[in-house]
């Protein structure tokens, strides 16, 4: 059984960036899971939230909802501050995510590039540069190594580590450099409910527009950027995240 993490920063994040390709390697027979770093309660979108705690508890459920439709094994959203991910500690970040590759012991992982996606938010490249790390130390057994003692957990090396990418920047703002796509997924047989699990975040309902609209000008495709792979290779381009990943 392959399985597939996939680590975001924001409920909403999983549909928007990744919700193709959970659904299609599900079908695959993969398991798939999310781990999201916040609950999005600083979201300029809320919903009918009175205070960011409750905002926090819509967007745990929407989340929840989305990744049901989207056949995810196990989703998560962790406690961190949203639109406060720089601030933090960055080895006690890792350390976290390094724990939950080596208990899911994932061939692939998969995040946002460190431009932070096309609307380089900064929880998303906080999010990339966290998963980074975390792909590469899980693996190694002198990187928290009281996890490897005390908790007996084993070192665990991923096989491919993902940045998801497009090919295309938002007009309205500042652009961004995005990695370029080593990896095109064809999406077409899960477009609809891609769309359908990203509006399952109801509170940002006022984005449904711009992200359908832009959903539906390009391609149903999902562009990635190998970033890493535990066997030395050339870049070849691939239209499947599992290529050469065995079991
Ligand atoms: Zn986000």
């Amino acid at each position: 059984m392959l399985r597939l993490l996939c680590i975001t920063a924001h409920p909403d994040d999983e549909a928007g960036g990744f919700g193709g390709s959970l659904l299609l390697y599900h079908n695959r027979g993969v398991e798939t899971f999310v781990t999201c770093l916040t609950p999005g309660q600083a979201a300029r979108h809320r919903g009918n939230a009175a205070s960011g705690e409750e905002l926090a508890s819509l967007r745990r459920q929407e989340f929840a909802r989305s990744c049901e439709l989207l056949k995810v094994k196990h989703g998560e959203v962790l406690d961190y501050p949203d639109a406060g991910l720089d601030k933090l500690n960055f080895y006690s970040v890792v350390e976290g995510l390094v724990r939950r590759i080596r208990q899911i012991r994932p061939h692939v992982v998969l995040t946002f590039g460190s431009e932070g996606g096309v609307t380089a938010h900064p929880d998303h490249s906080m999010a990339s540069l966290f998963a980074t790390a975390a792909f590469h130390w899980a693996g190694r057994s002198n990187r928290f190594i009281e996890q490897v003692e005390k908790e007996k957990l084993e070192p665990h090396q991923a096989q491919k580590l993902y940045y998801a990418t497009a090919d295309f920047i938002l007009p309205d703002r500042q652009p961004v450099s995005l990695p370029p796509a080593t990896a095109t997924i064809d999406i077409a047989e899960y477009f609809e409910k891609k769309i359908e699990a990203f509006k399952q975040h109801t509170t940002q309902a006022p984005l449904f527009p711009l992200f359908e609209g832009r959903m539906r000008k390009g391609r149903p495709v999902e562009k990635f950027h190998l970033v890493a792979s535990s066997t030395p290779r050339e870049i070849a381009y691939e239209t499947d995240l599992l290529a050469g990943v065995v079991e």
